[in-house]
């Protein structure tokens, strides 16, 4: 099967298995862990996927799909983590890799095959320039359109100018690479979602997914070294304001009164404290406890910056109601309390950052997206996402 996420493996899951999770209960009696890992753990030894990854006979095309899954069964112990990062570097490239020169419809892009003459011949001449003597064959052929994406699809996935594109009757038209360029997108934005999707069943998964997690993180933490070095490992590091997401910034200044319990008790509160002490949350009800060891990093750098935001709200929102801040220690998961020790750490359950969807539901004026928000589902990764781009530049930088 081309595309794990495609037409192909949709009707064997739907089929044999019926659900997404009765088959990642089943995948331990066909796959081992170190199976699944040959689908990754070549990034270690090599940039490009090995040959006998690219040519598979028909009989491993199933396990194949059970490896994909098996991975994504152990992102979801794991939504937010490095192991992600590792999943989607080595699958688009193997996947990639795969689906080059070869057709995509059927796979996850919602995209059909042209028919001949559906590009009038004028314009045809103009894009593809199939006479132009100083073209040459190859250039010729990565120029031809080969494929229709309704435009509603298409532009949830393109961040370039609507110029580079040819549209026409509603359709965008594509070029092989050109479309291969928003199925990797759209694959990693899948991986995404369906392991958060799956983190909500976290508790139904065989044991198999926590050792496959732990040696994918080893794997990650090997690929990733020098950077994790350059970082800190990821993991509780001082907080980068300049690299904070819009919504957060807003948060930051104060908002008026309709919208200050949510920015400052809910989102700052979540977003801050996960993003210093727990940027990669080990498991789905990890504490506060399970990451620092006293409460000076609350007490000293979270809070502080929580109560400043809250004193810039209109009207200022501790001082309006001054029971909020142990809603602020509820959050953080110390129970209704404002003298919390760390062993209350527990007592309630210390919430995680919400998505950019209930965000934008909640507090549609804190959500004012950048560039950088474009696939960002939840404002931690946007900030983890940024923190690993800024690692890379300093890396780069380094060995200059
Ligand atoms: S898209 Fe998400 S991260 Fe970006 S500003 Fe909106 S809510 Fe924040």
């Amino acid at each position: 099967m081309k595309d794990p996420f495609g037409k192909d493996a949709e009707r064997l899951i739907r089929e044999e298995f019926g659900d997404l999770l009765t088959l990642l209960q089943r995948i331990p009696l066909s796959v081992s862990v170190d199976d699944v890992l040959t689908l990754v753990a070549w990034v270690l030894a090599s940039e490009e996927p090995p040959e006998k990854l690219l040519r598979r006979s028909p009989l491993e095309e199933t396990k194949d799909v059970f490896r994909f899954y098996a991975l994504l069964g152990a992102l979801a112990l794991s939504p937010y983590g490095i192991e992600l990062e590792l999943v989607e570097k080595a699958l688009v490239k193997l996947y990639g890799k795969r689906l080059k020169g070869s057709d995509l419809s059927g796979t996850m892009l919602m995209v059909e095959e042209i028919q001949t003459g559906e590009v009038p011949e004028r314009d045809r001449k103009i894009l593809e320039k199939p006479m132009d003597k100083n073209v040459d064959p190859s250039e010729r052929e990565r120029r031809k359109l080969r494929y229709r994406m309704r435009l509603a699809e298409f532009l949830t996935l393109w961040d370039g100018s609507l110029k580079e594109v040819y549209i026409r009757g509603g359709y965008a038209y594509l070029t092989q690479e050109t479309a291969l360029q928003l199925w990797e997108r759209a694959f990693t934005r899948r991986i995404e979602r369906a392991s958060r999707l799956l983190s909500k069943m976290s508790d139904e998964l065989p044991e198999f997914y926590g050792e496959l997690r732990e040696r994918l993180r080893n794997i990650a933490e090997e690929h990733f070294k020098e950077r994790l070095e350059k970082l800190g490992k990821v993991g509780a590091q001082p907080l980068r304001f300049d690299l904070f997401p819009p919504c957060i910034k807003e948060a930051l200044k104060g908002v008026p009164a309709g919208m200050r319990n949510y920015a400052i008790t809910v989102l700052l509160t979540s977003f801050l404290s996960y993003a210093r002490i727990c940027p990669n949350p080990p498991r789905k009800d990890v504490r506060v406890r399970d990451c620092v060891e006293s409460l000076d990093i609350i007490e000293k750098e979270i809070l502080p910056v929580i109560i400043e935001a809250g004193n810039r709200c209109t009207p200022p929102l501790f001082e309006d109601q001054p029971h909020e801040i142990k809603n602020v220690w509820y959050h953080l998961g110390f129970g209704l309390t404002d003298r919390p020790t760390l062993e209350d750490s527990g007592n309630s359950t210390w919430y995680f950052p919400p998505n950019c969807d209930k965000i934008r539901a909640n507090a549609p004026g804190l959500c004012k997206p950048d560039k950088y928000c474009r696939g960002v589902k939840n404002p931690l990764t946007y900030y983890l996402r940024r923190l690993a781009r800024e690692g890379r530049k300093d890396a780069a930088e380094g060995s200059e």
